[in-house]
C-alpha cells in the first residue's frame, strides 16, 4: 500500500492580524523544493485573513483553509460563513468539528457531518477532527468514542481527495501533553479500520489521518514516524514559522 502524501496543517485559531502575513511569507520562503517533494502544507488562518492569504499563496503551494463553515450555501444566518464563500476566497481546506467548536459552540457529530458535506459540496477538502477527553481516556473509552465520532461526522461518499481525518485527543490540545507513540498507533489503526467501513476498501488507505495535540519540532519526528500517521494538525506551533517548518521537516 502506498502511503498517502503527508499533510502538515496549521490551525491559527483566533490569532492573526494583517501583519501576520509576515509569518505566512516566512513559511512560504522555508517551503523549499526538498520539503515540497515530501509534504503538503496548509495554513488555516482566521476567516478575516483567508482571502488575502490565498492571494499571497498563489504560486507558493502553501494551501489555505478555513477553521469552520456553515452547512448552508447562503441565507439568513448572520455572522456565518459558507464553504462556498471560503472556496471563493481561495481556500482549499476547512476544519470541521475541531474540539473547541464541539466544546464552545455545541457542535455535535451530525452538525460536523453537515459542515463536512458542505465543504465537499463546495469543492473543499474537509479536515474532520475527532478525539477523546481525558475522562474518556481514563475510562478506557477512547476507541469507542473515536469510532462513534467518525461514524457520525464523516459524510457518506467521502473520498481521499475531499476528506482528511485529524485525531486530536482533547487533553493534548494546547497542554504540552501528548499520547505515547503506542497510544497514537492504536487509535490511528482503529481510525483506518473504521474508514474501511465508511469510505470503502479502495479509498481508506489513501485518506490522510493527521495527529494533532501539542505537536512541536522536538516531538514531531517520533509522532510522524508512527504507522498510519499521515501528517499533523498543529495549533500553537503553527504561529511561529520556524516551528511549523521544523515540524514539516520531521518528514
Ligand atoms: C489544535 O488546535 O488543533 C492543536 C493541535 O493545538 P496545539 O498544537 O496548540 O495543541
Amino acid at each position: 500500500v502506498d502511503r498517502p502524501r503527508p499533510l502538515v496543517a496549521g490551525n491559527w485559531k483566533m490569532n492573526g492580524l494583517r501583519a501576520s502575513a509576515k509569518v505566512l511569507g516566512e513559511i512560504q520562503a522555508g517551503y523549499t523544493a526538498a520539503l515540497k517533494s515530501k509534504v503538503d502544507l496548509a495554513i488555516c488562518p482566521p476567516a478575516t485573513l483567508v482571502g488575502s492569504f490565498a492571494v499571497l499563496s498563489v504560486g507558493s503551494r502553501v494551501a489555505i483553509g478555513g477553521q469552520d463553515c456553515h452547512a448552508k450555501e447562503s441565507g439568513a444566518y448572520t455572522g456565518e460563513i459558507s464553504a462556498e464563500m471560503l472556496a471563493d476566497a481561495g481556500a482549499t481546506y476547512v476544519l470541521a468539528g475541531h474540539s473547541e467548536r464541539r466544546q464552545y459552540n455545541g457542535e455535535k457529530d451530525a452538525d460536523v457531518a453537515a459542515k463536512a458535506a458542505a465543504a465537499q459540496r463546495a469543492g473543499l477538502t474537509a479536515i474532520v477532527c475527532v478525539g477523546e477527553t481525558k475522562a474518556e481516556r481514563e475510562a478506557g473509552r477512547t476507541l469507542n468514542v473515536v469510532r462513534k465520532q467518525l461514524r457520525g461526522s464523516i459524510p457518506a461518499d467521502s473520498t481521499s481527495q475531499n476528506l482528511v481525518v485529524a485525531y486530536e485527543p482533547v487533553w493534548a490540545i494546547g497542554t504540552g501533553l501528548t499520547p505515547t507513540a503506542a497510544d497514537v498507533a492504536e487509535v490511528h489503526a482503529a481510525i483506518r479500520e473504521e474508514l474501511r467501513r465508511l469510505v470503502g476498501k479502495a479509498e481508506q488507505s489513501r485518506v490522510r489521518i493527521l495527529y494533532g495535540g501539542s505537536v512541536k519540532p522536538s516531538n514531531a519526528a517520533e509522532l510522524m514516524a508512527v504507522d498510519n500517521v499521515d501528517g499533523a494538525l498543529v495549533g500553537g506551533a503553527s504561529l511561529i514559522a520556524a516551528d511549523f517548518l521544523g515540524i514539516a521537516g520531521a518528514y
